[in-house]
């Protein structure tokens, strides 16, 4: 079967298509299904924000499509930044990156003790018949002060997963997809289908 990743990150695309290898006939990208559609992400929760990219992509495309709606939640902040961590940035300054964000959410814990956080991944698949079959998956760990690491993407630098000394940018991608929150989420999806 042909699944279709609704997601134009280039970063979360590569650690799913690398997770699900070999689970279906054929995985694409929204490039690489030439879609180039933005859903607007105005839910109240990762898992409705997943299921409204999955509907709105399987809709486009007519083939089955498969949405991560991710983000980190830090336990001093009461969860922020949560569904916004793509965002976090875009309101102090222009652009939200990678790098902002990072600068933004050390300011913010600044003086902070608790440093306890974690990911969460929500994933739905949606298919053409309608069926929709969803899970979660959580990493936890702490933010560190300053970033450490050339590898993942978004806060990968500043987090420490439990039972870690490195951040996950210094852990290698197959070290990160054996127990990250998104591939937590997937290996139980799959188990459901
Ligand atoms: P989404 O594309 O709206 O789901 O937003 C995901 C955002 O959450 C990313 O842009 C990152 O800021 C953050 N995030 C989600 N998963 C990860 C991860 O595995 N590492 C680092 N940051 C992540």
């Amino acid at each position: 079967m042909k699944l279709v990743i609704a997601s134009n990150n280039a970063h979360k695309v590569r650690e799913i298509k690398k997770i699900l290898s070999g689970k279906f006939d054929e995985i694409l990208s929204l490039r690489e299904a030439d879609v180039w559609h933005e859903t607007l992400e105005d839910g109240t929760t990762f898992m409705e924000n997943a299921l409204k990219k999955a509907r709105e992509i399987c809709q486009i495309t007519g083939s089955a499509a498969l949405a991560d709606d991710s983000g980190i939640c830090v336990d001093a902040l009461d969860g922020a930044p949560g569904i916004y961590s793509a965002r976090f940035s875009s309101a102090v300054c222009c652009n939200a990156s990678d790098e902002m964000n990072n600068i933004l959410l050390l300011q913010m814990l600044e003086g902070k003790e608790n440093r306890a956080a974690h990911y969460t991944s929500a994933i739905a698949l949606v298919y053409p018949d309608g069926r929709e079959v969803t899970a979660e998956g959580y990493m936890y760990g702490r933010i560190i002060d300053t970033p450490r690491g050339e590898r993942g993407f978004g806060y990968d630098p500043l987090f420490v997963m439990d039972g870690e000394s490195r951040t996950v940018a210094e852990m290698t991608d197959e070290e990160k997809n054996a127990v990250s929150h998104r591939a937590k989420a997937l290996d139980l999806l799959l188990s459901k289908i």
